[in-house]
């Protein structure tokens, strides 16, 4: 089931952006990080004016040229990781113009594993701890406490509004439907049950190569894809109660929670480029991606704070994602930039982008 109210917004929305490192040769960067205000200044061009100007925006957190993915978990992962623990939805987003590192902070490498696969080590070590039975002992009676965890992990691609498996590939494109009580779902999806952290891993591996094939012949669709991993984590808990004595009898209560963990590698944000940003408001322009500019309409609307009525219909990803975006549903966005002046345009696109989250 899902804990989330939804079509009403809430202010529910973290937002943090990254730079990524720049050897710029001496050049002097387009930004400037202040991670304790925490403020992203950034010098651009101003077309119409012809001279140079100086924004600055204020976000949840702000990382610098320095960070690592670690330093990104703590403070994005964990939280997520407590939320779904908790029994409630949650999702995290990578924005950001291509090449900015949206894949090395959600991915990672062998050298520095990503927000995706530490989430993989913290739940199993959580996990473990908590799977061992807790005897207590109060009343005369004894109470023995024990929790099973069920973990499944999904992986996919929407591209051009079509939902693909990469952990089944080859398959016809999933149909979004509705169920009653357990919300959207795409049918056919493939959910594999994980039983460690590595098994995580090995998964995500997996479908990622899938995406990476199918950019080379298909015009680097990776850029103009999102991927989507998630991880359902389901839980029992039963607490067994026996009385004083030989004829104590046994008193058994069960509890069970379901939770999903949305970790969604967004395509490009440059395709978002030409829609001319304007105040509160995005306008369509024509070759964008529409899941793209949805999830901004979405995320707007949530971090408004009203009881907007917000329209996840209106695109394959936002549909998706919708019992996971909004209610008691946690969403964290990790938008990356880089320092280059060069990107400052695109730079300073994202970063309005993610202080319209904010
Ligand atoms: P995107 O997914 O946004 O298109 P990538 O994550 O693929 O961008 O990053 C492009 C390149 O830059 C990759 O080779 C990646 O390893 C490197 N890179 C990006 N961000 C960082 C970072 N914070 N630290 C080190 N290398 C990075
Ligand atoms: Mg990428």
């Amino acid at each position: 089931h899902s804990n989330a109210p939804q079509g009403e917004a809430s202010g529910n929305i973290w937002v943090c952006v990254r730079v990524r490192p720049w050897d710029g040769k001496g050049a002097s960067r387009s930004l400037s990080v202040n991670e304790t205000q925490p403020i992203i200044s950034l010098l651009s061009e101003d077309k119409t004016k012809g001279h140079k100007r100086q924004s600055k925006f204020q976000y949840n957190h702000v990382f610098d040229e320095g960070s690592s993915n670690r330093d990104v978990y703590e403070q994005v992962g964990v939280a997520a990781l407590t939320q779904v623990l908790d029994g409630y939805n949650s999702t995290i987003f990578a924005y950001g113009q291509t090449g900015s590192g949206k894949t090395h902070t959600m991915l990672g490498s062998d050298a520095q594993p990503g927000v995706i696969p530490l989430l993989g080590q913290a739940l199993f070590k959580e996990i473990q701890a908590k799977q061992t039975p807790k005897q207590s002992r109060e009343g005369g009676g004894t109470t023995r406490d024990q929790a099973e965890y069920r973990v499944t992990v999904s992986y996919l691609e929407v591209y051009q509004e079509q939902v693909l498996d990469l952990l089944e590939p080859g398959k016809q494109p999933l149909r979004l439907r509705e169920h009653p009580s357990l919300g959207v779902f795409a049918d056919g999806l493939a959910e594999v049950r994980v039983a460690t952290a590595d098994d995580v891993a090995q998964l995500l591996l997996q479908g990622s190569a899938v995406r990476k094939v199918a950019s080379t012949d298909m015009n680097d669709r990776s850029s103009r894809s999102h991927a989507v991993f998630m991880m359902r984590v389901q839980q029992r808990h039963v607490s067994r109660t026996r009385g004083e004595g030989e004829g104590g009898r046994e008193k058994e209560s069960v509890s069970t929670m379901s939770a999903r963990l949305y970790l969604v590698d967004l395509a490009g944000s440059e395709s978002v480029r030409k829609t001319k940003a304007t105040g509160q408001t995005l306008k369509q322009g024509a070759s964008i991606n529409r899941s793209l500019f949805e999830l901004g309409n979405v995320i707007n609307a949530l971090s408004s704070g009203t009881k907007r009525h917000v329209n996840y219909r209106n695109s394959a990803l936002t549909m998706l994602l919708r019992d996971s975006l909004g209610g008691n549903a946690r969403t964290a966005v990790v938008a990356t930039v880089s320092a280059a002046p060069v990107h400052a345009p695109e730079t300073r696109t994202t970063l309005m982008f993610a202080s319209r989250a904010n």
